[in-house]
């Protein structure tokens, strides 16, 4: 061999290298089979650092290792609602306040449940609402307005949702004593969580356990979140074309516009042993995609040394306070782990939430807010 083949030999070897690496960007062995979106209602920074001092326990939000914050006003205003909110991360479109799973023109946008089962996807919400809630309806409803909670109840049955819990029973009472769920092929429970048993393909399965909202942690709700969470992961895994699941820890926002701190503690708390069964199911799994984010910040939340600077701050004690019983506009976390995780991490718009997601489930759709088609 003379120098020049050996030369010529060496660059053949490194162009076949160089091809056998795939091209830059390629993340096709990134994408995962399922994807669990869960949103920690009024969540901001402060909330999220709940567990690290008001647990004994090495908090679970620390396994994530690619982190993110989102921005989240509405096409309106720079203060979201939940409506508004759900709507950008379900939709990947801005809306007005209280819209819900419609655009500023009030006419329906595609949501990531109907984009996915198209695709053969299997679909769950669940809350510890009311299912009809904000948060959880912008995953299947289209109405104008988020407080019309009997036509949300409607579209719930005719969505594409295959499980959903939580509370919400009496927007789904039909007055003339026809089984709305039946007609709608749909088994709901209305008395307590168990494993789901019946593997038919084709059964759509609800919890429905308060007549309105879920009980508050302090009430003795339990350990709804988590468990309701493990029945659905068992359940939209019953057939391997993969699922799409939305849980909600609702009750976060509720305690930040009470100023209610022991209410924020156990909720949070909660929330955070919702995201442990969740993760332990990912790690397990190696197919799945989680997602923990918020739609807005509650309260104003913050976890201040106690004292006052002028006089004399106590260092040692923290002294959870609010500055408002509102939402505001401060940007949210978001924590990613597992297969595509790394697309979460950066400072993006909760419409971006959607384009993410998308891609990753359907890598033809080329999701973005300019080509997403309305109804
Ligand atoms: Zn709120």
């Amino acid at each position: 061999m003379n120098r020049y083949t050996f030369v010529f030999q060496a660059l053949l070897l490194v162009a076949w290298s160089i091809s056998a690496m795939g091209t830059p960007g390629d993340s096709v062995k990134e994408r995962p089979l399922n994807i669990i979106l869960m949103i920690g209602d009024g969540m901001g920074v402060s909330q999220l650092s709940i567990p690290y001092y008001f647990s004994n326990h090495e908090p679970v939000f620390s396994r994530f290792k690619h982190i993110g914050l989102a921005g989240t006003s509405s096409a309106t205003h720079p203060v979201t609602q939940s409506s508004a909110a759900a709507t950008a991360i379900s939709t990947g479109v801005k809306t007005y306040n209280p819209a819900l799973g419609v655009g500023p023109d009030t006419l329906p946008r595609r949501n990531i449940v109907e984009i996915v089962s198209d695709l053969g996807y299997q679909t769950g919400v669940i809350a510890t609402s009311s299912v009809t809630d904000a948060t959880p309806a912008g995953f299947y409803a289209h109405v104008p307005d988020r407080y019309m909670h009997r036509e949300i109840a409607m579209d719930l049955l005719e969505s594409e949702i295959d499980f959903f819990a939580g509370g919400g029973l009496k927007y789904f009472i039909d007055t003339t004593g026809r089984d709305l769920f039946r007609e709608h092929g749909m088994t709901v429970n209305f008395s307590k969580l168990q494993k789901i048993e019946d593997r038919d393909p084709e059964l759509r399965y609800g919890f429905l356990l308060a007549m309105d909202r879920m009980p508050a942690m302090l009430e003795g709700r339990g350990d709804f979140l988590a468990d309701a969470s493990e029945i659905a992961m068992d359940f939209l895994s019953r057939k391997d074309s993969g699922f799409f699941l939305m849980v909600e820890g609702s009750q976060v926002d509720w305690a930040g516009h009470g100023n209610n701190t022991d209410y924020m503690i156990t909720e949070m708390n909660d929330f955070e042993e919702a995201v442990k069964r969740v993760l332990e199911f990912a790690e397990q799994d190696g197919n799945t995609l989680v997602i923990v984010t918020a739609d807005h910040e509650t309260g104003g939340f913050t976890l201040a040394a106690a004292g006052d600077y002028q006089t004399g701050t106590d260092y040692g004690t923290i002294e959870p306070s609010f500055a408002t019983t509102n939402h505001s506009a401060a940007l949210v976390p978001v924590l990613a782990y597992g297969r595509g995780a790394e697309n979460f991490a950066g400072f993006y718009e909760n419409t971006d939430l959607f384009c993410k997601m998308v891609e990753l489930l359907d890598p033809n759709q080329k999701a973005s807010r300019l080509t997403v088609p309305a109804y």
